[in-house]
């Protein structure tokens, strides 16, 4: 597997952009200097934007929205029911949640191998409310230059005004947050409510908890979880080849790097087509300078290409100093259409084969998944006993989860041995969206079955309105000495 190295950040024998101060010698961290980013429009700005307003309107809407009578989108932890649109799924089926695991793993897998780190630049939640975050800031404060400024004086009354609304505006979106995050979880009418009452402790707390989460990860730590905390920033080489597009600094063109005047013909004076001026820096959300080559602190969010395609204009240049490429196209100069042609390379064509197969596999069970439930446990105490007419009776405690929301009744059926019947009630009934635990007993006629020890038998469960819905449960029956 072939890994692009990381440039060392820091290291570059050329100008290096003061970022931050460097550390006193011996020392084993960085002083932190806030990042102030500056903000950028263009295509990945766009782009950015375009994902916040998808991933925010699902995620603040999403839990008021009504199905069936109920919430849309509910993983109700306290009933242990799980509520997708139609779907009404109990813990036993737990084995989606590990395929969808494994599909957004998969997916992350292929989406890197073939375009870097688009979930970290563009929808990671990180991501996402670090940019909410920054434009509330930059409303309130004013651009980069004017928070550089607020910062840098001294306190006045202004200062106090703008830092305070800030704070009040940061609290409320990640207090609104919190609030939304733990609607999945409770009912968000219900949760509503009893927060206005300052009622339900728990949910509060943890309304509280994620609402300081969001404050703090997107206000205070930003960048820093990425670099420090987020292990994906870590792996991500591995998942990197030649051909997968980045956010590369296009050296050959851009050095010798310095500013000129329009009036003087740079190539005459050894320049590239880089002026030095610093935007793709200063708009950087993790405060790096790509032109010192791939770092792992790069997000792959675009932004200094924007920033770098605007000076490009300006000065009348191609586009692209700064651009969205492969390693290998970079190097051997390749054409756009040349580059799309070894997206479907082998590990691709693999992860895509992998991600088409188990999507459609959880997909088709999920649609043909019966709304019915089964365990079948026997009676420890009771193992197998005579009763009257001769009869050997053994006994079982059943599970029945009905997996629909209207009430059910369900017939029970043995088979397995001759004479084989269900001696207990023969139709049970189960609330909607419940789980019941019936005692059923199981006999057969005296003298029928000879042979003693453990038997193999079925009990067939079935809604008495939908035939359609039915199961097959496997257990034994023990013939005594
Ligand atoms: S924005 Fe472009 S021209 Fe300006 S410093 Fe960065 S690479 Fe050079
Ligand atoms: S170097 Fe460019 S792509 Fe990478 S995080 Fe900074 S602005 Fe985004």
């Amino acid at each position: 597997m072939s890994h692009i190295p990381l440039a060392p950040h820091g290291k570059s024998p050329r100008k290096v952009i003061p970022i931050a101060p460097v550390p006193a010698a011996g020392s084993l961290y960085e002083a932190q200097v806030k990042i102030q980013a500056r903000s950028m429009r263009g295509v990945f700005a766009n782009w950015r934007w375009a994902l916040v307003w998808a991933t925010q309107l699902f995620f603040y809407v999403i839990p008021w929205l009504q199905w069936n009578g109920r919430q849309m989108l509910l993983f109700d932890l306290e009933q242990r029911r799980f509520y997708l649109f139609e779907l009404l799924l109990f813990p036993q089926d737990f084995i989606y949640l590990t395929a969808l695991l494994i599909i957004a793993a998969l997916s992350l897998f292929l989406f890197t191998a073939v375009a870097g780190r688009l979930w970290c630049g563009f929808a990671c939640p990180q991501t996402v409310y670090t940019e909410i975050f920054m434009w509330i800031e930059h409303r309130v404060e004013g651009d980069r230059s004017a928070r550089l400024r607020l910062d840098a004086s001294p306190w006045s009354k202004e200062k106090l005004r703008k830092k305070f609304l800030k704070q009040l505006l940061w609290l409320a979106v990640a207090l609104w947050t919190g609030f939304t995050f733990v609607g999945y979880f409770v009912p968000i009418r219900t949760l509503a409510v009893e927060v206005m009452a300052l009622q339900g402790g728990w949910q509060i707390f943890w309304v509280l908890f994620y609402g300081f989460a969001t404050y703090g990860n997107a206000g205070f730590l930003r960048e820093q979880i990425c670099k420090y905390m987020c292990p994906y920033a870590r792996f991500q080489s591995a998942m990197f080849d030649q051909d997968t597009l980045i956010v590369t600094y296009d050296a050959v063109r851009g050095e010798m790097r310095g500013p000129r005047t329009k009036a003087v013909d740079a190539k005459v004076q050894g320049l590239g087509d880089c002026i030095d001026c610093t935007l793709c820096v200063q708009v950087c959300p993790v405060g790096i300078d790509i032109r010192e080559g791939l770092q792992y602190e790069c997000i792959g969010c675009g932004l200094c290409v924007d920033a770098c395609n605007s000076v490009m204009d300006k000065m009348q240049y191609p586009r692209g100093l700064i651009r969205y490429t492969t390693p290998n196209a970079l190097a051997q100069r390749w054409s756009l259409r040349q580059v799309l042609r070894r997206v479907a390379r082998p590990r691709v064509l693999l992860y895509s084969a992998a991600l088409l197969a188990l999507t459609g596999a959880m997909v088709s069970s999920l649609v043909l998944r019966t709304p019915l439930k089964v365990d079948v446990i026997r009676d420890r105490s009771v193992l197998a006993r005579l009763v009257e007419g001769g009869q050997i009776e053994n006994v079982y405690r059943l599970q029945i989860a009905n997996a629909t929301e209207t009430p059910q009744r369900y017939r029970l059926v043995a088979s397995g041995l001759e004479g084989l019947h269900v001696a207990s009630d023969t139709e049970v009934d189960v609330a909607a969206a419940e789980s019941r635990w019936v005692v059923v007993r199981l006999r057969v006629p005296a003298g029928v079955v000879a042979a003693v020890g453990s038997h193999p038998v079925g009990l067939e469960i079935s809604a008495t309105g939908d035939t359609a819905v039915q199961l097959r449960e496997k257990t034994t029956f023990l013939m005594p000495r």
